[in-house]
């Protein structure tokens, strides 16, 4: 996502010139004389700036055996071994963030967006939402949004209700709060119970089909150590590693709930 701003040089050469940051609309580009020339620079193919990682293909995984890598309870300053990993690979994932771990991170945040991958919301501090009200599921919901869209201006984006727990009065709330899907997932390795790379590895390897949803946590040094040979696995499976929205070509659907292609 590179930011551009469109200088217009005497005699109407145009330059784009692509910034590191900046504002995603600058009053440069807004501005009315301008908008013919951004409309004209529009057509011209645009450089990538270069901390930008690699373009990623587009996918049809109603052709393509696709797979999608989750990752639960971060990010933490870790989580770029896990970014590396993908990147290395050419692979994409999608990170179910805490609000309360994701406002300290904004820069994993958009770092996960730059490399192509997806950010869903895990609560703000992984309640237990069916001990709460709805108007707290909705607070525990939206204060994440807030911090995700800050970060990376995406919005309603996928939600991870912790647990699991996804009743009809929780999907009800969550939906109510900020219009998404509901993700969960189709393989469990429980990489929170089996502290090993290997036995993690060999999980999802055992459990995994096309159009899964695997459930990961870059929290554990042990998940994030089993990442690399993951990806390598699944890619020498004919696997090619998706986010959920790319795993389901884009279409999910607010208040529908999620487990597998
Ligand atoms: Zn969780």
């Amino acid at each position: 996502m590179s930011r551009v701003a469109i200088l217009v040089v005497a005699g109407g050469v145009l330059l784009a010139l692509v910034m590191g940051s900046g504002p995603v609309n600058s009053p440069r580009a807004n501005s009315p004389e301008s908008a013919p020339r951004a409309r004209a620079i529009a057509a011209i193919k645009q450089p990538k700036a270069p901390t930008d990682p690699k373009p990623t293909k587009k996918v049809n995984c109603r052709r393509a055996k696709c797979v999608a890598l989750t990752f639960d309870d971060g990010p933490v300053s870790q989580t770029t071994e896990v970014l590396r990993a993908l990147r290395q690979s050419g692979a994409r994932a999608t990170f179910f963030v805490l609000g309360n771990e994701a406002v300290h991170n904004a820069q994993l945040l958009r770092r996960m967006v730059r490399g192509g991958n997806a950010v869903g919301n895990h609560s703000w501090d992984h309640a237990m939402f069916t001990r709460l009200s709805s108007a707290a599921i909705r607070r525990e919901v939206q204060r994440t949004q807030r911090v995700i869209t800050a970060a990376t201006g995406t919005t309603n984006n996928p939600v991870r209700v912790p647990y699991g727990e996804n009743d009809a009065r929780i999907r009800g709330a969550v939906t109510r709060s900020v219009h998404a899907p509901t993700v969960l997932w189709s393989v469990d390795p429980l990489d929170w119970k089996y502290r090993n790379s290997a036995t993690v590895w060999r999980n999802v390897m055992r459990a995994v089909r096309p159009g899964a949803i695997v459930l990961l946590h870059d929290i554990h040094p042990t998940t994030r150590a089993a990442v690399p040979r993951i990806i390598r696995s699944l890619q020498a499976r004919g696997y090619v590693l998706v986010t959920v929205p790319e795993l389901f070509n884009g279409h999910l659907k607010a208040g529908r709930t999620y487990f597998r292609r």
